[in-house]
């Protein structure tokens, strides 16, 4: 059977695997008093990483599934900041102790919205409570469209080394259907200034599947994208899922790629990226071969988080911020998602958390097998539940749902051996899923996994 044909089977609705249990499996169970408890088991030392999340920018992508919001009065960025800072300090009080920090990770929304005082002023509360040093690495996602005139000195000033910046398509027809207007140009003044800041590593996004995009205007693209010399680009599937983001209705005019012109696209633009020197790593990111990512790919270095695939290796997340997730040994923990009630939280209970979930020794083992495939495409179920001290017969429902992509040459068995084969790459969301103890594809809530 070929690929296209394979797509009417597998053309589901499934996670992306940035976590498991991943997001859908969050309730109201886990609490403010469950994460701070959490919190406070953390042990001294934990090698820990942060995410910052800023749910504003200056002007909103039909496309985009963010939770952020256009905000312009200053008085509303700074009581957003007021409140990152107060939420720093109680997690810090409930943690008790300093932890050493490896990452810290600005994220939104477009975390420049708000002013350079403002950033400063939530770094500085991070350097207070936690070992922020040399060695921690800082990266933002960046809009090249709104990078004001001060950046090259803000961004050096928060000591970022790592910088991604989002472009989509290039395509003046694409760019007119999402509402977001960009240039090749002012996208590549971005990254100068980023990498004049200090940035040692570039990463442009890019997404196909859009609304009158088609594999030309994605070559394109890549083809402009490739002048720029980013050290990594993403390469995202578009996720329509106006159900829970409404603002993605106003693409309903469009008559968006099917699946079977997304996998074309998909196919194409990776091609081309291959072709250009880039290594292919897990789904959907594509990294330099001299890139630590490239260099990590097939290692245990190569993890995958809520931003996507990372060298970090921390034991602890801490997420800060309207809807961030928080990553501990014992479970997720998100905070309330809409700004005005993780605002409303922050400033009267000092804490935000609205849902999460407690991970179980099951979860965790079928966590290790999920991200190793999307990692590196391969995994061997026994050695994991091995070195975990699991029986590895709790994990016999799967096989019999791995059986019809081996049947369709979408993966190989080995054993216990789980291989993706080339024609299985756009189905690794399919391969994956079939470790998900939870997943009822009939109610799921995803987008598209093709
Ligand atoms: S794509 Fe970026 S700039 Fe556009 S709405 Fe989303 S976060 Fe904001």
């Amino acid at each position: 059977m070929d690929t296209f044909s394979l797509l009417a089977r597998y053309d589901l609705r499934l996670p992306r695997y940035t976590s498991y249990p991943t997001a859908a499996q969050f309730d109201t169970r886990v609490n403010a008093k469950t994460y701070r408890r959490w919190l406070g088991a953390i042990p001294e030392g934990a090698s820990t990483s942060l995410y910052l999340h800023v749910p504003f920018c200056a002007s909103l992508c039909w496309f985009c599934g963010c939770n952020t919001s256009v905000v312009h009065s200053v008085g509303a960025l700074e009581r957003y900041a007021r409140a990152m800072v107060a939420e720093i300090e109680s997690v810090a009080a409930a943690i008790g102790h300093r932890l050493p920090v490896r990452h810290i990770h600005w994220g939104g929304g477009t975390p420049t919205a708000l002013p350079a005082p403002l950033m400063q002023a939530i770094d500085a509360a991070l350097r207070r409570y936690f070992i922020i040093d040399g060695a921690t690495e800082i990266a933002i996602e960046l809009d090249p469209r709104t990078l004001p005139g001060t950046a090259e000195v803000d961004l050096r000033a928060l000591g970022i080394g790592r910088a991604s910046l989002g472009v989509q398509d290039f395509s003046p027809l694409v760019q007119e259907a999402i509402g977001r207007h960009q240039s090749v140009a002012e996208t590549r003044d971005a990254a100068t200034v980023a990498r004049a800041a200090g940035a040692r590593s570039i990463n442009l996004d890019l997404v196909y599947g859009l609304p009158q995009q088609t594999v030309a205007s994605l070559e394109a693209t890549i083809a402009s994208v490739l002048e720029i010399e980013p050290d990594r680009i993403a390469l995202y599937g578009y996720a329509h899922v106006p159900w829970m983001q409404k603002r993605q209705a106003v693409l309903a005019g469009f008559d968006l790629p099917d699946a079977a012109a997304r996998l074309c696209q998909q196919t194409r633009a990776a091609a081309m990226l291959v072709e250009a020197g880039y290594r292919r790593i897990g789904l959907d990111h594509f990294a330099k071969p001299d890139d630590p990512m490239a260099q990590a790919r097939g290692t245990p270095r190569l993890r995958r988080n809520f931003q996507g695939y990372t060298l970090d290796d921390a034991a602890v997340l801490i997420g800060f911020g309207a809807s961030a997730i928080s990553a501990l040994p014992q479970g997720y923990a998100q905070n309330a998602t809409r700004t005005i009630e993780y605002l409303d939280a922050i400033e009267t209970a000092t804490l935000a958390t609205a849902r999460g979930i407690a991970r179980t020794a099951q979860d965790d083992l079928r966590s290790r097998i999920i991200e190793r495939l999307m990692c590196d495409l391969t995994v061997d179920v026994a050695s994991i539940a091995d070195a975990a001290g699991m029986d590895g017969a709790t994990l016999d429902d799967a096989w019999p749902q791995l059986e019809p992509l081996e049947t369709d040459g979408l993966i190989r068995r080995n054993g216990a051996v789980v291989t993706i084969t080339e024609a299985g790459w756009p189905f690794l969301r399919c391969v994956a899923a079939c470790f998900d103890q939870y997943l009822d594809p009939q109610a799921s809530r995803h987008a598209a996994a093709i």
